[in-house]
């Protein structure tokens, strides 16, 4: 029987899905994240779940030079999408063929969970980077079942997902031949316990009923990560600052993100999946033409399979060989660095959201007077003229 190791479990859930006897239940313990839970009444002691983990296990990373940047021709795709459009090309095309999607999408109250669809309207639920750990709950089984029937699956998720999906798939025998994984360049999964408190916080403690929300809202030209939500009479919410709304705040400033996230082993050039895609936000004289504002990707195509999906993109778009030298990010080379003040920061959690929020800065005056500053930038279109002053510096 596996023995959980809380600062490097992913909370993949591969142990759940193989367990034969059921005795595995991925539940939200610490900070919301999901770990699991095994009824020792059921376990036959198979050791099936201590072997699947691939969390202390060596995995095989590929490390390619193979490395685009790319803008889907569809403005609506790439609107839609959290940078180029990548991920909706390679879902259309399995599509296309009769295959299956597997993806992250919002729940009916917002929360993140994995599943799997066949046609395209639903994949489009797949679209776009919800920050916030998704729950696998039973979708390496399901894989599995599609994959034993000849069907093509295409598996998107964190790189330690795809890593749980690999080593499950290779200890049940299984081909892979009609398999083709997707991951990210990651910099962490957010809290599932601290985004429900920012969903209370955005509804006013359920006044307001939310209908829609969106990581990368994109409310104009070079405006590519802005919070949105609607709400039930209809109106909208765009954050007129990332690095300043409450969620992203805590997000990017690493205080919310999974203990493993801290330590990640696919925090590296090596790739587990096939492909990698990845936000493009710098450009050099050569690529500068591949930003209008509205969202760059940046693939790796890590195996020989992926390079068959290369004719894909450059039906759907434009598609640029780079230089991979030229746009590694922090999360290629070493994991996300933990805050000096975490263990401050959700001691006081406990105490109430309000309090922890003190902690972090984010309620102090200088802050608050920050997003009052980036409130009225944003409502006179001055985002644009205050980047420049800022690159100028
Ligand atoms: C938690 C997280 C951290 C990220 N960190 C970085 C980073 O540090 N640097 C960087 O360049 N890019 C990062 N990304 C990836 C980036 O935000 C885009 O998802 C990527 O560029 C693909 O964009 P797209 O336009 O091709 O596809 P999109 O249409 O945006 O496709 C989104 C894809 O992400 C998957 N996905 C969405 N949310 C989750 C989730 N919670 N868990 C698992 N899978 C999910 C969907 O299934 C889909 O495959 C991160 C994404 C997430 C979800
Ligand atoms: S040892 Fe076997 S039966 Fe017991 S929890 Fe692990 S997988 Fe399940
Ligand atoms: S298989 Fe995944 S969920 Fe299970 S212990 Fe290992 S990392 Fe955690
Ligand atoms: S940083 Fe690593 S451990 Fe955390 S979600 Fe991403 S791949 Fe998984």
């Amino acid at each position: 029987m596996i023995k959980i190791d809380k600062s490097t479990c992913t909370g993949c859930g591969a142990c759940a899905n193989i367990c034969p006897r059921n005795a595995i239940e991925m539940i939200q313990v610490d900070k919301g994240f999901y770990y699991p839970e095994i009824t020792e009444d059921k376990c036959v002691g198979c050791g099936l779940c201590d072997n699947v983990c691939h969390a202390d296990a060596d995995v095989s990373l590929h490390d390619s030079d193979d490395a685009f940047l790319f803008v889907n021709n569809s403005i609506e795709t790439r609107k839609n999408s959290s940078s180029g459009g990548a991920f909706s090309v390679l879902a259309n095309a399995f599509i296309e063929k009769g295959g299956y999607v597997v993806g992250a999408e919002f729940g009916m109250d917002f929360s993140i969970q994995h599943n799997i669809y066949n046609d395209k309207e639903n994949v489009k639920r797949f679209q776009t980077s919800k920050y916030v750990q998704s729950n696998t709950s039973d979708v390496y089984k399901k894989t599995y079942d599609l994959l034993k029937n000849g069907e093509r699956v295409l598996f998107s998720g964190t790189p330690c997902q795809v890593s749980g999906l690999i080593t499950y798939l290779s200890r049940k025998n299984c081909s892979t031949e009609n398999l083709l994984t997707v991951d990210f360049i990651c910099h962490g999964v957010g809290s599932p316990a601290f985004w429900k408190d920012c969903l209370k916080y955005y509804s006013r403690n359920g006044k307001k009923q939310i209908v829609d929300v969106n990581f990368r809202g994109k409310p104009r030209a070079g405006k590519l990560q802005n919070l949105y939500i609607k709400y039930a009479n209809g109106k909208r919410f765009f954050a007129p600052s990332t690095n300043l709304e409450i969620f992203y705040y805590h997000f990017l400033k690493n205080y919310i993100l999974r203990e493993s996230c801290y330590k990640c082993k696919y925090s590296a050039l090596g790739r587990v999946s096939d492909i990698t895609l990845a936000d493009c936000f710098k450009f050099g004289e050569d690529t500068k033409h591949l930003n209008d504002g509205v969202g760059t990707s940046f693939l790796i195509m890590n195996t020989t399979k992926s390079m068959n999906y290369i004719e894909e993109f450059q039906q759907a778009g434009k598609i640029q060989k780079i230089t991979k030298a030229d746009y590694i990010q922090p999360n290629m080379q070493e994991a996300t660095p933990k805050p000096s003040l975490y263990e401050e920061f959700w001691k006081s959690y406990e105490n109430g959201f309000d309090s922890a929020l003190r902690v972090s800065g984010y309620s102090n005056s200088k802050n608050s007077l920050k997003r009052k500053i980036a409130a009225i930038v944003y409502m006179l279109r001055l985002d644009s003229v205050v980047k420049k002053i800022k690159a100028a510096k």
